[in-house]
């Protein structure tokens, strides 16, 4: 049940008096108060502990929002800044109620796409659904790195939160890719972070092209989940759209070997992205209802992704591919090459086919009431003893061995995700304590949790570096005095 602790909210103006102050500010059509309204911003899917805010608006332009923020700082009102709350993370739960500002439904503009330099500046409530559309249709040569996330997920909520999208093994963190931001700060005052930082007012749309060599202040805003300002706009990195981009498979039979394979496929440099995922998060993909793992089947399957200018570079790099999977044979691991899998696929299952062609709404996924993973990122050399730790605690609490990896950056270090889908009004407390054990479990070996729930961050500052928790605070205390931005996340 939604539960609705004392909100801070109301100390230094009433209720009324802060609803009055907001129909100023947005108009009255893009406010509520009401709880029909509030209660789906009160929860997610995950086992994060719901809470009720008490407003909610929808911002046309930064300037409602300067003004916001320069009244709920004064009032000290608690802002959550919200785009579609799918970061499952329970990052947009109004910890401690006040103002959801709801981006997604009105600042949801593709502003400016710079074909020369490869970027577009969007605003918070671009989905990648509408990215990728509006790219194929008017920009054809270019495309975006795109997740499993569903396609009216919001891009820009994605790279402030450090997403792995579908050129991560070549990209690393889409964070990586962000060029520049536009911020309010709790002050009200509008930045423009990277090289469009010229200028009095308006930064110049074609300015945006990277963020070196000046301090990289964009660290103040990313990975903060909404603690250090509101971001209005945000340029992202584009990328050229390859005539050949094709799918390889591969089968990995035994468990210990997930690692190496990882490592290796991962250093080739020949490919985009890989995705590695359990056999039971295969057949889910299939559409079989509560799958199932039966002696004999490989533990693993990999999903690699190349894409070339030509038949010939694209044969020169599969070739480097195979030559990595015939070395992994020879040392003994058990992996075969499913070659053609794009034709393999039109008679396996064509949902499976909309999947490898992101974004695609994996329904399977999400049809279940409840969503969570413990993703981090995590270093590639503790795959093995990850994975054996994860299988031995998905075995323990009798729940499907949903396991999903991802070499970063040709694996510099990669992404470590155990999923569990679940009934929230039945297993929620189970769901909470194999969270709880995973957690242990992985940080134990150097795993860093991203998108992080705020049980969790709780957990973590016990055993973080006291250097680093003081810096941290003193950059919170410095961007937000009053504590009005996403109270509560990270503990703060
Ligand atoms: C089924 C499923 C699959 C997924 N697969 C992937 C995947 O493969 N890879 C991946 O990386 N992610 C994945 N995700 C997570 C998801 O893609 C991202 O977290 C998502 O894109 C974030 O967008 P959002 O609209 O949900 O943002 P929200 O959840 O609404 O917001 C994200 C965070 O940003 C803050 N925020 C929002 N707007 C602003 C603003 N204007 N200024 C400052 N802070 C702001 C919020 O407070 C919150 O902390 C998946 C999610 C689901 C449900």
């Amino acid at each position: 049940m939604t539960t609705v602790k004392e909100s801070p909210a109301f100390k230094n103006a009433s209720k009324e008096e802060i609803y009055n102050k907001l129909v100023e500010i947005f108009g009255k059509s893009n406010i509520s108060d009401k709880q029909a309204d509030l209660y789906p911003y009160s929860y997610d899917m995950t086992e994060s502990k719901p809470h009720m805010p008490d407003f909610v608006v929808i911002p046309e332009n930064k300037e409602q929002l300067i003004e916001l923020v320069k009244y709920c700082n004064e009032k000290v009102i608690p802002i959550v800044p919200y785009i579609t709350g799918n970061n499952v993370g329970g990052l947009t739960i109004p910890e401690r109620g006040g103002i959801i500002v709801d981006f997604g439904k009105k600042m949801n503009k593709i502003l400016h796409v710079n074909e020369n330099m490869m970027y577009a500046i969007l605003e918070p409530g671009v989905t990648f659904g509408h990215l990728k559309s509006y790219l194929d249709k008017y920009h054809p040569n270019l495309r975006y790195s795109y997740p499993y996330a569903p396609p009216y997920a919001s891009v820009v909520g994605n790279a402030l939160l450090s997403g792995m999208n579908n050129l991560s093994c070549k990209l690393g963190s889409m964070a990586d890719s962000i060029n520049g931001l536009e911020v309010i700060t709790a002050e009200g005052d509008v930045v423009h972070v990277g090289s469009c930082f010229y200028g009095k007012e308006e930064a110049d749309p074609d300015s945006w092209w990277c963020r070196y060599p000046i301090p990289d202040l964009m660290g103040l805003f990313i990975n903060w989940q909404g603690m250090t300002g509101l971001v209005t706009k945000c340029a992202v990195q584009l990328w050229p759209k390859l005539p050949i981009d094709e799918t390889l498979a591969l089968t990995i039979k035994n468990l210990e070997d997930v690692g190496e394979v990882c490592r290796e496929i991962g250093r080739s440099e020949v490919v985009d992205d890989i995705a590695i995922a359990s056999s039971e998060v295969i057949k889910m993909c299939c559409e079989i209802p509560e799958p199932k793992r039966f002696p004999g089947e490989p533990r693993m399957f990999s999903i690699a992704k190349i894409s070339a200018h030509t038949k010939k570079e694209f044969e020169a790099k599969k070739e480097i591919y195979l030559d990595v999977v015939n070395k992994l044979i020879k040392k003994g691991k058990d992996v075969y090459a499913v070659e053609h899998f794009d034709e393999f696929l039109k008679i396996l299952n064509l949902r499976l086919r909309c999947y490898i062609d992101v974004p695609s709404m994996v329904l399977s996924l999400v049809e279940y009431s409840g969503l969570t993973w413990f993703g981090s990122y995590a270093p590639t050399h503790k795959i093995e003893i990850m994975s054996a730790k994860v299988d031995a605690l998905f075995e323990k609490y009798n729940i499907p061995f949903f396991l999903y990896i991802k070499p970063m950056k040709y694996s510099h270090f990669c992404i470590f995700r155990p999923i569990i889908r679940y009934d929230k009004f039945k297993d929620e407390e189970k769901v909470r304590a194999l969270m709880n054990e995973f957690a242990d479990a992985l940080i134990a070996e150097g795993a860093i949790p991203y998108k992080t729930p705020t049980w969790l961050t709780e957990k973590m500052r016990k055993i973080i570096n006291p250097g680093w928790i003081k810096l941290f605070e003193k950059i919170k205390k410095t961007m937000d005095p009053n504590g009005i931005f996403n109270p509560g996340r990270w503990n703060t």
